[in-house]
Protein backbone atom coordinates (compact mmCIF):
# COMPACT_ATOMS: atom_id res chain seq x y z
CA UNK A 1 0.00 0.00 0.00
CA UNK A 2 0.69 3.31 0.09
CA UNK A 3 1.14 3.84 3.79
CA UNK A 4 3.50 6.81 4.73
CA UNK A 5 3.90 7.39 8.67
CA UNK A 6 3.34 10.47 10.08
CA UNK A 7 6.20 12.78 10.02
CA UNK A 8 5.53 13.69 13.95
CA UNK A 9 5.26 10.27 14.91
CA UNK A 10 8.12 11.28 17.82
CA UNK A 11 6.95 14.38 18.99
CA UNK A 12 4.21 13.29 21.64
CA UNK A 13 5.60 9.39 22.68
CA UNK A 14 7.87 8.80 25.97
CA UNK A 15 10.74 6.38 25.54
CA UNK A 16 12.02 4.81 28.58
CA UNK A 17 14.89 2.96 29.19
CA UNK A 18 14.77 -1.10 29.28
CA UNK A 19 16.65 -1.24 32.90
CA UNK A 20 20.15 -0.30 32.33
CA UNK A 21 20.42 -1.52 28.91
CA UNK A 22 20.88 0.34 25.89
CA UNK A 23 17.10 -0.04 24.24
CA UNK A 24 14.30 2.23 25.10
CA UNK A 25 11.28 1.07 24.09
CA UNK A 26 7.81 3.52 24.52
CA UNK A 27 5.64 4.06 27.49
CA UNK A 28 3.01 2.35 25.26
CA UNK A 29 3.40 -0.69 22.97
CA UNK A 30 1.26 -2.90 21.02
CA UNK A 31 -0.09 -6.18 21.74
CA UNK A 32 -1.01 -8.70 18.94
CA UNK A 33 -3.10 -11.54 20.75
CA UNK A 34 -6.51 -10.67 20.00
CA UNK A 35 -7.83 -9.18 17.04
CA UNK A 36 -5.19 -10.25 14.44
CA UNK A 37 -6.27 -14.29 13.90
CA UNK A 38 -8.08 -15.28 11.28
CA UNK A 39 -11.89 -14.13 12.57
CA UNK A 40 -10.90 -10.33 12.50
CA UNK A 41 -10.70 -7.96 9.81
CA UNK A 42 -7.45 -7.69 7.96
CA UNK A 43 -7.71 -3.13 6.80
CA UNK A 44 -8.66 -2.89 10.94
CA UNK A 45 -5.19 -4.66 11.54
CA UNK A 46 -3.65 -2.11 8.77
CA UNK A 47 -4.86 0.61 10.60
CA UNK A 48 -4.25 -0.13 14.06
CA UNK A 49 -0.59 -0.79 13.01
CA UNK A 50 -0.30 2.54 11.42
CA UNK A 51 -2.10 4.75 13.81
CA UNK A 52 0.11 2.97 16.49
CA UNK A 53 3.21 3.25 14.58
CA UNK A 54 2.06 7.22 13.41
CA UNK A 55 1.82 8.00 17.19
CA UNK A 56 5.25 6.91 18.02
CA UNK A 57 4.17 3.34 19.35
CA UNK A 58 7.62 1.55 17.75
CA UNK A 59 7.16 -1.80 19.36
CA UNK A 60 4.94 -4.48 18.83
CA UNK A 61 4.75 -7.50 20.66
CA UNK A 62 3.71 -11.51 19.57
CA UNK A 63 4.13 -14.42 20.24
CA UNK A 64 4.27 -17.92 17.78
CA UNK A 65 0.49 -18.68 19.75
CA UNK A 66 -1.34 -15.82 18.62
CA UNK A 67 -4.22 -16.24 16.49
CA UNK A 68 -6.85 -17.95 16.04
CA UNK A 69 -5.08 -20.53 14.58
CA UNK A 70 -1.71 -20.02 16.44
CA UNK A 71 0.53 -18.53 14.25
CA UNK A 72 -2.45 -16.20 12.10
CA UNK A 73 -1.12 -12.97 13.90
CA UNK A 74 2.50 -13.73 12.81
CA UNK A 75 1.71 -14.47 9.23
CA UNK A 76 -0.84 -11.23 9.62
CA UNK A 77 1.77 -9.06 11.06
CA UNK A 78 4.41 -10.08 8.29
CA UNK A 79 1.40 -8.91 5.94
CA UNK A 80 1.40 -5.67 6.85
CA UNK A 81 5.66 -5.40 7.37
CA UNK A 82 5.86 -6.52 3.37
CA UNK A 83 2.96 -4.76 2.00
CA UNK A 84 3.36 -1.44 4.13
CA UNK A 85 5.61 -1.03 6.74
CA UNK A 86 8.77 -2.82 5.43
CA UNK A 87 10.68 0.64 4.95
CA UNK A 88 10.45 1.80 8.76
CA UNK A 89 11.89 -1.95 9.80
CA UNK A 90 14.69 -0.29 11.45
CA UNK A 91 12.46 2.10 13.23
CA UNK A 92 10.48 -0.65 14.83
CA UNK A 93 10.75 -3.49 17.74
CA UNK A 94 9.17 -6.69 17.32
CA UNK A 95 9.15 -9.70 19.35
CA UNK A 96 8.01 -12.78 19.54
CA UNK A 97 7.67 -16.08 21.73
CA UNK A 98 7.73 -19.69 22.54
CA UNK A 99 6.30 -21.37 25.94
CA UNK A 100 2.97 -22.08 25.55
CA UNK A 101 1.43 -25.15 23.10
CA UNK A 102 1.90 -24.72 19.92
CA UNK A 103 1.91 -28.07 17.79
CA UNK A 104 1.67 -31.84 18.50
CA UNK A 105 3.56 -34.04 20.29
CA UNK A 106 6.41 -33.94 22.89
CA UNK A 107 8.75 -30.93 20.91
CA UNK A 108 6.06 -27.59 20.32
CA UNK A 109 5.62 -26.54 23.87
CA UNK A 110 7.07 -25.47 27.23
CA UNK A 111 11.27 -24.96 27.57
CA UNK A 112 13.38 -27.50 25.56
CA UNK A 113 15.95 -26.63 23.34
CA UNK A 114 14.93 -28.17 20.57
CA UNK A 115 11.25 -26.40 20.73
CA UNK A 116 12.62 -22.48 21.06
CA UNK A 117 15.01 -22.89 18.34
CA UNK A 118 12.37 -24.53 15.82
CA UNK A 119 9.80 -22.42 16.68
CA UNK A 120 11.60 -19.29 16.39
CA UNK A 121 12.38 -20.17 13.04
CA UNK A 122 8.74 -21.01 12.69
CA UNK A 123 7.95 -17.13 13.80
CA UNK A 124 10.43 -15.61 11.32
CA UNK A 125 8.94 -17.56 8.40
CA UNK A 126 5.89 -16.20 9.24
CA UNK A 127 6.85 -12.93 9.59
CA UNK A 128 9.30 -12.67 6.84
CA UNK A 129 11.83 -10.95 8.73
CA UNK A 130 15.74 -12.51 9.69
CA UNK A 131 15.65 -11.24 12.67
CA UNK A 132 13.07 -10.45 15.87
CA UNK A 133 14.61 -7.75 18.49
CA UNK A 134 13.12 -9.58 21.65
CA UNK A 135 13.06 -12.89 21.68
CA UNK A 136 11.17 -14.32 24.62
CA UNK A 137 10.94 -17.60 26.71
CA UNK A 138 6.70 -17.44 27.59
CA UNK A 139 6.45 -19.23 30.99
CA UNK A 140 8.72 -21.04 33.23
CA UNK A 141 8.78 -24.37 32.90
CA UNK A 142 9.15 -27.00 35.87
CA UNK A 143 10.64 -29.74 34.30
CA UNK A 144 13.59 -28.53 31.57
CA UNK A 145 16.67 -27.54 33.23
CA UNK A 146 17.11 -23.72 33.33
CA UNK A 147 20.23 -23.66 32.39
CA UNK A 148 19.18 -25.71 28.82
CA UNK A 149 16.49 -23.37 28.22
CA UNK A 150 18.75 -20.56 29.04
CA UNK A 151 21.50 -21.52 26.58
CA UNK A 152 18.83 -21.91 23.59
CA UNK A 153 18.31 -18.04 24.34
CA UNK A 154 21.88 -17.97 23.85
CA UNK A 155 22.69 -20.01 20.67
CA UNK A 156 19.17 -17.67 19.34
CA UNK A 157 21.12 -14.42 20.04
CA UNK A 158 24.74 -15.78 18.69
CA UNK A 159 23.14 -16.80 15.39
CA UNK A 160 21.58 -13.47 14.82
CA UNK A 161 17.94 -14.79 15.23
CA UNK A 162 17.41 -12.09 18.09
CA UNK A 163 19.13 -9.52 19.39
CA UNK A 164 17.59 -9.18 22.97
CA UNK A 165 16.06 -11.77 24.80
CA UNK A 166 13.53 -11.84 27.42
CA UNK A 167 11.69 -13.87 29.82
CA UNK A 168 7.60 -13.91 30.36
CA UNK A 169 5.43 -15.23 33.68
CA UNK A 170 8.44 -16.15 35.60
CA UNK A 171 8.74 -14.46 39.44
CA UNK A 172 11.86 -13.54 41.46
CA UNK A 173 13.82 -16.05 42.34
CA UNK A 174 13.66 -17.88 39.22
CA UNK A 175 14.31 -14.71 37.04
CA UNK A 176 17.33 -14.26 39.61
CA UNK A 177 18.57 -17.67 38.96
CA UNK A 178 17.82 -17.20 34.92
CA UNK A 179 19.82 -13.96 34.75
CA UNK A 180 22.74 -15.02 36.42
CA UNK A 181 23.21 -17.53 34.01
CA UNK A 182 22.76 -15.76 31.39
CA UNK A 183 25.27 -13.01 32.66
CA UNK A 184 27.55 -15.81 32.60
CA UNK A 185 26.54 -16.44 29.06
CA UNK A 186 26.69 -12.58 27.92
CA UNK A 187 23.54 -12.73 26.84
CA UNK A 188 21.71 -9.62 26.50
CA UNK A 189 18.56 -10.01 28.48
CA UNK A 190 17.41 -7.09 29.03
CA UNK A 191 13.16 -7.39 29.84
CA UNK A 192 10.57 -9.29 31.80
CA UNK A 193 7.17 -9.68 30.61
CA UNK A 194 4.56 -10.18 33.29
CA UNK A 195 0.91 -9.25 34.20
CA UNK A 196 0.36 -6.55 35.86
CA UNK A 197 -2.53 -3.96 36.35
CA UNK A 198 -5.12 -2.22 39.47
CA UNK A 199 -6.23 -6.20 39.48
CA UNK A 200 -3.26 -8.23 39.80
CA UNK A 201 -0.59 -6.98 41.82
CA UNK A 202 1.11 -10.70 41.46
CA UNK A 203 4.54 -9.51 40.48
CA UNK A 204 4.74 -7.24 43.79
CA UNK A 205 3.86 -10.27 46.08
CA UNK A 206 6.12 -12.92 44.39
CA UNK A 207 9.43 -11.23 44.05
CA UNK A 208 9.94 -9.83 40.45
CA UNK A 209 9.23 -6.30 40.60
CA UNK A 210 11.71 -6.00 43.16
CA UNK A 211 14.30 -8.89 41.86
CA UNK A 212 14.18 -7.22 38.51
CA UNK A 213 14.26 -3.27 39.74
CA UNK A 214 17.41 -4.71 41.74
CA UNK A 215 19.14 -6.39 38.31
CA UNK A 216 18.52 -3.35 36.75
CA UNK A 217 16.21 -5.40 34.00
CA UNK A 218 13.15 -4.06 32.62
CA UNK A 219 9.65 -4.40 33.08
CA UNK A 220 6.95 -4.14 30.25
CA UNK A 221 3.57 -5.00 31.70
CA UNK A 222 1.08 -7.14 29.45
CA UNK A 223 -2.95 -6.98 30.04
CA UNK A 224 -2.51 -3.56 31.57
CA UNK A 225 -6.44 -2.85 31.26
CA UNK A 226 -7.34 -6.25 33.10
CA UNK A 227 -8.24 -7.41 29.24
CA UNK A 228 -10.77 -4.15 28.82
CA UNK A 229 -12.73 -4.60 32.45
CA UNK A 230 -10.25 -1.73 33.04
CA UNK A 231 -12.21 1.11 30.65
CA UNK A 232 -15.81 2.45 30.04
CA UNK A 233 -16.28 -0.70 27.75
CA UNK A 234 -18.97 -2.43 30.57
CA UNK A 235 -19.68 0.41 32.65
CA UNK A 236 -23.69 -0.28 31.27
CA UNK A 237 -23.69 -3.85 30.18
CA UNK A 238 -22.00 -6.14 27.73
CA UNK A 239 -21.74 -4.94 24.41
CA UNK A 240 -21.94 -6.79 21.25
CA UNK A 241 -18.62 -5.55 20.17
CA UNK A 242 -16.71 -6.47 23.36
CA UNK A 243 -13.62 -9.43 23.76
CA UNK A 244 -16.70 -11.15 26.69
CA UNK A 245 -18.89 -11.45 23.57
CA UNK A 246 -16.69 -11.47 20.41
CA UNK A 247 -13.87 -13.64 21.56
CA UNK A 248 -14.46 -15.60 25.40
CA UNK A 249 -11.52 -17.48 25.08
CA UNK A 250 -9.55 -15.83 28.35
CA UNK A 251 -12.23 -13.31 29.15
CA UNK A 252 -15.62 -14.79 30.55
CA UNK A 253 -18.55 -13.17 31.10
CA UNK A 254 -18.64 -14.42 34.91
CA UNK A 255 -15.31 -12.56 35.82
CA UNK A 256 -17.56 -9.01 35.70
CA UNK A 257 -19.32 -10.06 39.29
CA UNK A 258 -21.60 -7.27 40.98
CA UNK A 259 -18.58 -6.61 43.41
CA UNK A 260 -15.99 -6.17 40.01
CA UNK A 261 -18.16 -3.86 38.52
CA UNK A 262 -18.85 -2.15 41.37
CA UNK A 263 -15.37 -1.75 41.52
CA UNK A 264 -14.53 -0.61 38.05
CA UNK A 265 -17.57 2.20 38.32
CA UNK A 266 -15.96 3.67 41.78
CA UNK A 267 -12.56 3.50 39.87
CA UNK A 268 -14.25 5.58 37.07
CA UNK A 269 -15.31 8.07 39.50
CA UNK A 270 -11.51 8.75 40.36
CA UNK A 271 -10.44 8.74 36.63
CA UNK A 272 -13.43 11.27 35.75
CA UNK A 273 -12.02 13.73 38.70
CA UNK A 274 -8.32 13.72 37.63
CA UNK A 275 -9.82 14.21 33.57
CA UNK A 276 -9.02 10.51 32.28
CA UNK A 277 -11.08 8.06 31.25
CA UNK A 278 -10.64 4.96 33.15
CA UNK A 279 -8.53 3.37 30.80
CA UNK A 280 -6.30 6.11 30.88
CA UNK A 281 -5.82 5.95 34.58
CA UNK A 282 -5.21 2.29 34.57
CA UNK A 283 -2.13 2.82 32.50
CA UNK A 284 -0.92 5.95 33.99
CA UNK A 285 -1.46 3.97 37.22
CA UNK A 286 0.97 1.63 36.21
CA UNK A 287 3.48 4.27 34.82
CA UNK A 288 3.43 6.23 37.73
CA UNK A 289 6.80 3.62 39.05
CA UNK A 290 9.48 4.84 36.69
CA UNK A 291 11.19 1.68 36.59
CA UNK A 292 8.21 0.05 34.68
CA UNK A 293 9.37 0.32 31.13
CA UNK A 294 6.25 -0.35 29.34
CA UNK A 295 2.42 -1.28 29.20
CA UNK A 296 1.46 -3.53 26.24
CA UNK A 297 -2.16 -2.84 25.45
CA UNK A 298 -4.27 -4.34 23.23
CA UNK A 299 -6.84 -2.97 21.12
CA UNK A 300 -10.10 -3.35 18.85
CA UNK A 301 -10.33 -0.49 17.31
CA UNK A 302 -7.70 2.63 16.47
CA UNK A 303 -9.63 4.65 18.34
CA UNK A 304 -8.65 2.66 21.71
CA UNK A 305 -4.99 3.32 20.94
CA UNK A 306 -5.40 7.23 20.33
CA UNK A 307 -7.07 6.98 24.16
CA UNK A 308 -4.77 4.98 25.35
CA UNK A 309 -1.74 7.12 24.22
CA UNK A 310 -3.12 9.79 26.43
CA UNK A 311 -2.27 8.16 29.43
CA UNK A 312 1.60 9.21 29.48
CA UNK A 313 -0.30 13.17 29.76
CA UNK A 314 -0.46 13.06 33.47
CA UNK A 315 1.06 9.83 35.37
CA UNK A 316 1.14 11.35 39.19
CA UNK A 317 -0.99 9.95 41.45
CA UNK A 318 -1.72 11.88 44.94
CA UNK A 319 -1.15 9.86 48.11
CA UNK A 320 -5.14 9.82 48.72
CA UNK A 321 -5.91 8.53 45.31
CA UNK A 322 -3.32 6.14 45.27
CA UNK A 323 -4.77 4.64 48.81
CA UNK A 324 -8.60 5.15 47.58
CA UNK A 325 -7.57 3.13 44.66
CA UNK A 326 -6.75 0.35 47.27
CA UNK A 327 -8.90 0.41 49.07
CA UNK A 328 -11.66 -0.44 46.24
CA UNK A 329 -10.04 -3.13 44.99
CA UNK A 330 -9.79 -4.81 48.41
CA UNK A 331 -13.58 -4.35 49.16
P1 LIG B 1 -5.48 -5.04 27.68
O1 LIG B 1 -5.62 -5.29 29.13
O2 LIG B 1 -4.93 -3.71 27.24
O3 LIG B 1 -6.91 -5.29 27.01
C1 LIG B 1 -7.16 -4.90 25.68
C2 LIG B 1 -8.65 -4.80 25.39
O4 LIG B 1 -9.24 -3.77 26.18
C3 LIG B 1 -8.91 -4.38 23.96
O5 LIG B 1 -8.86 -5.46 23.08
C4 LIG B 1 -10.27 -3.74 24.07
O6 LIG B 1 -11.25 -4.77 24.18
C5 LIG B 1 -10.19 -3.03 25.40
N1 LIG B 1 -9.68 -1.64 25.30
C6 LIG B 1 -8.41 -1.23 25.02
N2 LIG B 1 -8.31 0.10 25.06
C7 LIG B 1 -9.54 0.56 25.38
C8 LIG B 1 -10.06 1.87 25.57
N3 LIG B 1 -9.27 2.95 25.47
N4 LIG B 1 -11.37 1.99 25.89
C9 LIG B 1 -12.17 0.91 26.00
N5 LIG B 1 -11.73 -0.36 25.83
C10 LIG B 1 -10.42 -0.53 25.52
O7 LIG B 1 -4.48 -6.06 27.04
P2 LIG B 1 -4.55 -7.57 26.48
O8 LIG B 1 -5.12 -8.48 27.47
O9 LIG B 1 -5.15 -7.51 25.11
O10 LIG B 1 -3.01 -7.87 26.36
C11 LIG B 1 -2.17 -6.97 25.65
C12 LIG B 1 -0.98 -7.66 25.09
O11 LIG B 1 -0.16 -8.20 26.11
C13 LIG B 1 -1.28 -8.85 24.19
O12 LIG B 1 -1.68 -8.45 22.88
C14 LIG B 1 0.03 -9.56 24.20
O13 LIG B 1 0.94 -8.92 23.32
C15 LIG B 1 0.49 -9.36 25.64
N6 LIG B 1 0.16 -10.53 26.48
C16 LIG B 1 1.18 -11.33 26.90
C17 LIG B 1 0.94 -12.45 27.66
C18 LIG B 1 2.10 -13.27 28.13
O14 LIG B 1 1.88 -14.36 28.67
N7 LIG B 1 3.31 -12.83 27.97
C19 LIG B 1 -0.43 -12.85 28.06
C20 LIG B 1 -1.44 -11.90 27.61
C21 LIG B 1 -1.14 -10.80 26.86
P3 LIG B 1 -12.58 -4.86 23.28
O15 LIG B 1 -12.34 -6.00 22.38
O16 LIG B 1 -13.66 -5.13 24.27
O17 LIG B 1 -12.74 -3.55 22.55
Amino acid sequence: SMYTSNEKRYEKMQYNRCGKSGLKLPAISLGLWHNFGDNSDFSNMEQMCFTAFDNGITHFDLANNYGPAEGAAEINFGKILKESMHKYRDEMIISTKAGYYMWPGPYGDWGSRKYLIASLDQSLQRMGLDYVDIFYHHRMDPETPLEETMEALAQIVRSGKALYVGISNYDGPTLEKASAILTELHVPFIINQNRYNIFDRTIEKNGLKEKAKELGKGIICFSPLAQGLLTNRYLNGIPEDSRIRTDGRFLKENQLSDNKLNCIRKLNDIAQKRGQTLAEMALAWILKDDYITSVIIGASKPSQILDNIKAIENTTFTESELKEIDSIVAS
